[in-house]
């Protein structure tokens, strides 16, 4: 056997252990029987697969297939124990750190606000100290550490690992990629926050199984994860998917300035400022509600969470405000489902803690502007991880490459 040959069988193999992780991921649990079926493998070469599989620490049995007509098989699945992941998510005011096992079931959780204002040296250093902690967290629970995910809002460049521009965070190339790995000695995926979002819950979440569906990023900023035919669409650059520079209005009392210097912008006029500008101009012309003594009463700012807890009693005019912001939210997305005709549309992100006050108005707006065609089929969800999309999204970009690659883990992980 020549060399290339070798190379040959060993890229082969590799792709055939992916076959079958990827199987048993999609499943609950197969027997070695039922994996040959689905794969088209032979037995023998599935066994083999799946004794590596073990060997990796990947998949464990799970019990006896007994139903079926034939002898009775060891079902096999994925060991959630194989190891712990780290997701990353940089928000715009805030970071998230989440520790789950392989399967997503999480471990430990932090959050912590920051100020966008001191730029990006403190906010990456405090990021360094959770995933710390969480490591830390990983190994007492006895379980070796398979990766690093980060989320960050902006545009990323995917080869290099390096945030190239974040409007809403003025942050403009950080190697995030050499940073973390650097101070981790782990395996670092980064991607774009809707995109890794999108993983997510092709992964985990509401779109499994799911092939053509478009995540929908909210919070300061508004970006998509475009999930078609079965992978995420990146565009020419790898920036495709942000959506919250689309414009959207042409009224000039729209057109606010947005951080990405333009006017108009879907997000300046659906996102959380935007919601809380509505707030203020209707306090301003003093209409009726209870939002300025619940501020008095909480001896709070005006927040989103007070909005939400006025809308809870039954407040019209944070009820009206919530209708308006996604009836804007409605506009853009009603332009998306009659671009992609896609089956699930799925909202998350920070702005979807009162995604069930949104979700009527976008709804609604959708039906009214989109072909009745493709939105009669369409449908509208929020994420099953709300606010923490992005960071199961973290967790999935490390998931996913092991699901790809199952033989690199036992040479990088830690
Ligand atoms: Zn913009």
């Amino acid at each position: 056997m020549n060399s290339l040959t070798n190379i040959d069988q060993s890229v082969l193999r590799d792709l055939n252990l992916s076959l079958v992780l990827r199987h048993l991921q999609d499943s609950k649990a197969l027997s070695r029987a039922q994996l040959a079926l689905l794969t088209g493998l032979n037995k023998s070469t599935v066994s083999s697969l799946v004794e590596e599989l073990f060997q990796l620490g990947l998949i464990r049995e799970t019990g006896i297939n007994s139903n079926g007509t034939g002898r009775p098989a060891t079902l096999l699945e994925i060991n959630p124990l194989a190891g712990g992941v780290v997701g990353l998510e940089l928000g715009v005011d805030f970071v998230t750190v989440l520790l789950t096992d392989f399967l997503g079931n999480v471990l430990w959780r932090c959050q912590k606000t920051v100020d966008p204002a001191e730029g990006e040296k403190p906010t990456i250093a405090l990021t360094l100290d959770l995933i710390d902690e969480a490591i830390k967290q990983c190994k007492e629970s006895n379980l070796r550490v398979l990766g690093l995910g980060v989320s960050t809002p902006g545009t990323v460049d995917l080869k290099e690992k390096v945030l190239v521009f974040a409007p809403n965070l003025h942050w403009r190339n950080i190697p995030l990629g050499r940073i973390y790995s650097q101070h981790l000695g782990l395996p670092v995926f980064i991607d774009n926050d809707a995109n890794a979002a999108a993983v997510g819950e092709h992964l985990f979440g509401m779109a499994r199984q799911v092939s053509n569906f478009i995540f929908v990023f909210a919070g300061v900023g508004i970006g998509a994860g475009l999930f078609l035919n079965n992978e995420l669409y990146r565009g020419n650059n790898g920036f495709a998917g942000e959506i919250g520079h689309s414009p959207l209005a042409w009224n000039p009392a729209l057109q606010i300035p947005c951080h990405c210097g333009n006017r108009g912008c879907w997000e300046t006029n659906a996102n959380q400022y935007s919601i809380l500008r509505r707030a203020e101009a209707c306090l301003e012309v003093k209409r009726n509600t209870i939002i300025t003594p619940l501020m008095e009463r909480k001896n709070s700012p005006l927040s989103i969470a007070l909005l939400e807890e006025a809308a809870g009693e039954g407040d019209q005019v944070a009820l009206d405000i919530f209708t308006e912001t996604g009836e804007a939210m409605g506009l853009g997305i009603a332009s998306l489902v009659n671009i992609f005709n896609p089956e699930k549309v799925i909202l998350g992100g920070p702005l979807s803690i009162v995604g069930d006050y949104l979700l009527p108005a976008i709804k609604m707006s959708v039906k009214k502007h989109a072909l009745p065609e493709i939105s009669d089929q369409v449908d509208i969800i929020l994420s099953s991880f709300r606010i923490d999309a992005s960071v199961f999204g973290g967790i999935a970009l490390v998931v996913n490459n092991i699901l790809l690659n199952p033989s690199q883990i036992s040479k990088e992980v830690v």
